[in-house]
């Protein structure tokens, strides 16, 4: 946690924030914050800044705070993620965000086994955990949009075609001719692939929406690791 985000209601006045539960814990215990220190902080949505501690006990820690820094600008990336297993999903989406990804679709494809939708991971609540431990650890205050797309068909015909209006359309696809570009620093839109990879078909599915499948080099990376060097390697 390099930033410790803050919600209108952790405010008791304008600028006196108090915190209990997973952020004192994670103050006393990691930063060992004592009054009178000065930590990072941010206004979910808005801006960052620092904050001193006036108080502090074993079940709440006050602040004062001062925001007046904007948060780092977004990579213009969107990300057309196949479902991830469960035990992924949580690292994924919360490696996106701090990553600075602007919109995450979750979708589904053939090779995503159909429990995976069932998952309790999938629950909205645990969504926006992820992504505020994201923001937390890149030091961000701005959510990414997250949509969960159950139908990769009625998706990819209807929405799709718009939603990439305006960038560059890739399908992430070991052994494609065409290698990643590079530093892009334009709008992309980027469909990552499951753990088993897309379907010939769903790569032609994506091609009519404008995707140009592309390739990574020879290694095949973790769905993680592929969010993370496709970034690195398109801004
Ligand atoms: N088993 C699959 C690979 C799946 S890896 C196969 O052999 O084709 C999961 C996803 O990560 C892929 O669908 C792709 O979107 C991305 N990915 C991983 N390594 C890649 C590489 N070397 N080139 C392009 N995409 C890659």
């Amino acid at each position: 946690m390099n930033l410790i985000l803050l919600f209108p209601e952790d405010f008791v006045s304008e600028r006196i924030a108090r915190l209990s539960g997973r952020r004192l814990d994670h103050m006393t215990s990691v930063h060992r914050a004592q009054v009178g220190d000065e930590v990072s902080v941010g206004l979910l949505g808005g801006p960052m800044g620092r904050a001193t501690v006036t108080h502090l006990d074993a079940e709440v820690v006050e602040l004062e705070v001062r925001c007046e820094q904007e948060p780092p600008p977004k990579l213009p990336l969107t990300l057309i993620l196949a479902l991830p297993r469960p035990k992924v999903l949580n690292r994924v989406i919360a490696a996106a965000t701090s990553l600075g990804v602007q919109r995450i679709y979750l979708v589904n494809a053939w090779r995503v086994e159909k429990s995976y939708w069932k998952s309790p991971r999938l629950a909205e609540e645990n969504l926006l955990q992820q992504r505020i431990l994201g923001l937390e650890q890149a030091k961000d205050t701005v959510l990414p949009e997250l949509h969960l797309k159950r139908l990769l068909r009625p998706f990819a015909e209807e929405e799709l075609p718009h939603l990439v209006e305006g960038s560059l359309a890739l399908a992430a696809h070991p052994g494609s001719p065409e290698p990643c570009p590079r530093a892009i620093g334009s709008p992309v839109t980027l469909a990552i692939g499951p753990e088993g990879g897309f379907l010939p078909a769903e790569i032609e599915l994506l091609g009519r929406s404008g995707f140009r499948p592309v390739d990574l080099g020879p290694r095949i990376l973790r769905v993680e690791t592929a969010v993370a060097a496709l970034t690195a390697r398109l801004f």
